[in-house]
C-alpha cells in the first residue's frame, strides 16, 4: 500500500502520473522540485521506511543507459544496464540497494520513451548483439502492475530481434510475460537459492518452489530462462543445500529452455557492505567471515572460488552444455 506519493512538479500533467494517482486514489500527494530533494535527504531512516515505502514518480536524466562492469554478461558482444525504478519490495539482506541508498522509498522514471531512445543509440552503435540488463536497482517484475514498464519496453525489443533484453527476478507475477508471445531474445532470469537461504535472507521475496514453478510456466511458454546463482551464500551445509538446489532446478527443468546460468560468490563494494552492518549489526550473514579486496568486501578469494569451483560442477553434471558465466572476484 502506497500511503504517499512525491511527484516531480514538472510531471503533474504527465499521462502515466495520471495513471498512477488514479490507482492511489488514497494516496497523499505532494509535490517536489527534484526527486532528489526527498530521496537523498540525509537522517533518514531505511529500516522505517522499508515498512511503509512512499512512491517518487520522477523523470530520469543524463545517461540512461550504462556499459555493464567488465567482465559481466551472458554471451553477447556488449553490455548495457539501466534503472527504470530505484529500490525494491523485497528485502534481501544482502542486497547492496541499502548499502547504495540513505532511502527505501521507491523511485519510478515515469519517461519510458527516453529509456527506449537511449537503448536503440547503444543498439545501432556498434555491430554485434548488444545485451540490456533491467533490473540492475529493482527487481524487474515486482512491481510490473504498477509500472507497466516490460508492456511498454518489449514491444521494441520484439522489433530488434538482435538485441537482448534481460529482465532479473523474483517475482513470481508473471502475468504480462505469459499472456503475450515469448521472445526469443528476452531472457527472464531468476534469482535462485536454496530454501534455507531463501528463508533466513531474502525476507519478503517468493520462496525458491515458487520461483521454480514460474521458471516451468515460462519455459513451458518459449521464454528463455536465465539461472542466477549469484549471491551464493555459505550457510552450514553449503554443498549439500545447492546440490539439492540444481537437482531439483534439473528435475523441474528442460535444459532446453535454459539461456544461461551464472554464478558469483557474495560481494560487495567496501562502503556499501560498512553501511549494511551498520544497519543490521546483529545479523549473522553479515557478520560472516569477509575480507575486503579490490574495493569490495566479500567471502575470501579461495572460499569464493571453491563455492563457484563447486556449482559449477555440480551444473555441468546436471545440465550439460547450459551455458555458465562466472563473476569472480579479481
Ligand atoms: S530482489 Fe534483488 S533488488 Fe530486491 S531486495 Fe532482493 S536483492 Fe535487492
Amino acid at each position: 500500500v502506497i500511503d504517499t506519493l512525491y511527484v516531480e512538479e514538472a510531471l503533474l500533467d504527465h499521462p502515466r502520473v495520471h495513471a498512477i494517482r488514479s490507482r492511489h486514489a488514497g494516496a497523499r500527494v505532494v509535490s517536489c522540485r527534484r526527486y532528489h530533494e526527498v530521496f537523498n535527504r540525509r537522517a533518514q531512516d531505511f529500516r522505517l521506511q522499508k515498512r511503509r515505502p512512499a512512491l517518487l514518480l520522477a523523470a530520469k536524466h543524463g545517461r540512461l543507459v550504462m556499459p555493464a562492469p567488465p567482465g559481466y554478461g551472458i554471451g553477447a558482444a556488449r553490455n548495457y544496464y539501466f534503472s527504470h525504478m530505484l529500490n525494491c519490495l523485497y528485502d534481501c539482506r544482502y542486497c547492496f540497494l541499502q548499502g547504495m541508498y540513505r532511502s527505501a522509498n521507491y523511485v519510478l522514471f515515469v519517461n519510458y520513451e527516453a529509456f527506449a531512445d537511449a537503448i536503440r543509440v547503444e543498439i545501432d552503435a556498434a555491430p554485434g548483439v548488444a545485451c540490456f540488463f533491467s533490473g540492475y536497482d529493482c527487481d524487474s517484475l515486482a512491481l510490473e502492475r504498477l509500472t507497466g514498464f516490460v508492456d511498454f519496453i518489449l514491444p521494441l525489443f520484439e522489433a530488434e530481434p538482435a538485441a537482448w533484453l534481460e529482465l532479473r527476478t523474483k517475482s513470481v507475477r508473471i502475468g504480462a510475460l505469459l499472456g503475450r508471445r515469448a521472445l526469443r531474445n528476452c531472457v527472464v532470469a531468476y534469482s535462485l537459492a536454496p530454501a534455507a537461504v531463501a528463508a533466513a535472507f531474502e525476507h519478503r521475496a517468493p520462496a525458491t518452489a515458487a520461483r521454480l514453478e514460474a521458471l516451468g510456466r515460462l519455459g513451458e511458454r518459449g521464454w528463455p530462462l536465465g539461472l542466477r546463482f549469484d549471491p551464493l551464500i555459505r550457510i552450514e551445509g553449503f554443498r549439500q543445500h545447492y546440490r539439492d538446489l540444481f537437482r531439483e532446478v534439473a528435475r523441474r527443468l528442460d535444459p532446453a529452455w535454459i539461456h544461461s546460468i551464472t554464478l558469483g560468490a557474495f560481494r560487495m563494494p567496501a562502503g556499501y557492505f560498512a553501511r549494511l552492518a551498520q544497519l543490521y549489526p546483529d545479523d549473522r550473514l553479515l557478520a560472516g567471515a569477509f575480507e575486503r579486496r579490490t574495493g569490495m568486501t566479500g567471502y575470501r578469494a579461495p572460499v569464493a572460488q571453491e563455492m563457484i569451483a563447486f556449482c559449477h560442477e555440480q551444473l555441468a553434471q546436471l545440465l550439460p552444455g547450459r551455458p555458465v558465466f562466472r563473476c569472480d572476484l579479481a
